[in-house]
């Protein structure tokens, strides 16, 4: 538990936007947040929408009530 929060504590979400770079989007044009240590691309939080970090924390309480199936990690 205290891991996790430590964990957590590290991949906070903050405000982020997409960019443009050499033709090509970086990050989700339709996010508004990206995880503050995954995301950050020479100190611009790129937008993702979310952190695998996170989702895999997340998962190890994937039985209890309130967890969202939409949180479940992908392969
Ligand atoms: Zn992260």
């Amino acid at each position: 538990m205290e891991v996790d929060r430590a964990i957590l504590e590290e991949h906070k979400l903050i405000p982020g936007r997409s960019v443009i770079h050499l033709g090509r989007t970086i990050g989700d044009p339709e996010a508004t947040h990206g995880c503050q240590i995954c995301d950050d691309w020479d100190g611009l939080i790129v937008a993702s929408g979310g952190c695998r970090t996170l989702l895999l924390v997340a998962s190890r309480y994937r039985h209890h009530a309130g967890y969202l199936e939409a949180w479940r990690p992908t392969p």
